[in-house]
């Protein structure tokens, strides 16, 4: 028995739909750099859209693109909930499979009655913290908190000098981003999230977290549920011991394992989309949150991942020099740990007489806002609380 054209089309769809999510979600980071991942990403959001814009001007006219861009800027360029309600109904139309397909087949041979027990805790876990990250403050810098915010962290005069933020007016917390979706500095902000209709920062970071592992744990967790559960109709409908005529041995067989998971998937359509989703989407997802953790980890936010990239690029050129102290303060053992970082361009180099080192790797340049893997992530966990802060996000 082969696999039917229909499943075979909605696999290839599924698979593709996989593949874009993880271009889309891992395409900028770092350990992707000058690879696949990261240049496939660039042609599928600077090249891809330039040329179907000059393809649009041509076929529809300006106006009419000029009408397409402002609907472009309502949907990606202000805080607006239709990704959010589309993630939502995503999200209820696979725990409607759940209910409807395999639910009722549980308990069997493969997931015993008591695992409602963690069913039910792994969906309350998830939903809670997505419902969480949607609606807490992820961290408004105000008028009433711009002082505190700032005090928590000191400009490290590389990623971030004393500054004030053009739209806000106000002064600009080291470790914040002005969010122009969201309309706000926001601080230590990671990243605006148009599934969460909210940016990620100090404030929610934790309940992001939680939502990416929990989310995680679903995506394994189900697909286990769902596989089983084709596994358990295959005794059901009795296609263990089936045998079928084959024209080649001229004989009846038994029918393989592999042409009843097919003829299963053929059957029970909604079943198998939502197994296919979960096991494709599964590697993404791991990936996400592993990388999330990891730079949690290290000390730094997504925002200052594309910061350092941008460290990195000038160090590359052959601009970054950690300049010494007096005191020879900067050069301990050879390191550069305790050294202030300037970039001096080449034409400038020359007349600059201080003592300087040339920088030659970003792993010589110290993150001033590293205080330690466990207590990076005790500050993402428990972030310091400010007296002043707003207790409720912003509402347009
Ligand atoms: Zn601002
Ligand atoms: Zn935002």
């Amino acid at each position: 028995m082969d696999i039917s054209l229909f499943t075979a089309t909605w696999v290839s769809v599924l698979s593709v739909f996989a593949v874009w999510v993880f271009v889309m979600i891992l395409g900028p980071n770092r350990m992707f750099r000058d690879t696949i991942v990261e240049r496939t990403h660039i042609y599928l959001t600077t090249s891809l859209p330039e040329r179907i814009n000059g393809f649009l001007r041509v076929t529809i006219g300006e106006s009419a693109m000029a009408s397409a861009e402002r609907v472009g800027t309502a949907l990606f360029g202000r805080r607006n909930p239709i990704f959010q309600i589309f993630a939502i109904v995503l999200y209820l139309l696979g725990v409607g499979v759940f209910f409807i397909e395999a639910a009722p087949m549980i308990p069997n041979r493969y997931v015993g009655s008591w695992q409602w027990i963690t069913i039910g805790l792994a969906l309350a876990v998830n939903m809670t913290s997505y419902t969480l990250a949607c609606i807490k403050d992820p961290g408004i810098v105000g008028a009433e908190n711009v002082d505190s915010a700032c005090a928590l962290f000191a400009p490290d005069q590389l990623l971030y000098f004393e500054a004030k933020c053009r739209t806000c007016h106000l002064r600009k917390p080291a470790r914040s981003k002005h969010c122009s979706a969201c309309g706000h500095c926001i601080q230590m902000m990671d990243h605006h999230c148009i599934w969460l209709n909210n940016c990620v920062g100090l404030y929610n970071a934790r309940y992001f977290l939680v939502f990416l592992v929990s989310f995680a744990n679903i995506c394994i967790y189900g697909s286990y549920i769902f596989a089983t559960t084709l596994l358990e109709l295959r005794h059901v409908r009795g296609l263990v011991d089936t045998m079928v005529w084959d024209d080649d041995a001229m004989d009846m067989v038994m029918l393989s394992f592999k042409s009843s998971i097919l003829h299963l998937m053929d059957e029970s359509v909604l079943l198998a989309i939502v197994t296919v989703l979960l096991f494709v989407l599964t590697p993404a997802i791991l990936f996400f949150s592993a990388y999330q953790i990891r730079i949690g980890m290290l000390g730094y936010t997504s925002n200052e991942e594309s910061k350092w990239l941008t460290v990195d690029d000038a160090i590359r050129d052959g601009v970054v020099f950690c300049i010494h102290g007096e005191d020879g303060a900067g050069m301990s053992n050879g390191e550069m740990g305790g050294g202030v970082f300037e970039l001096v361009e080449k034409e400038d180099q020359d007349a600059d007489l201080r003592a300087k080192t040339l920088v030659t790797r970003l792993s010589q340049v110290k993150n001033h806002y590293d205080r330690g893997a466990w207590q990076n992530l005790v500050l993402l966990m428990c972030p310091p609380q400010s007296p002043t802060r707003h207790s409720k996000p912003h509402v347009h």
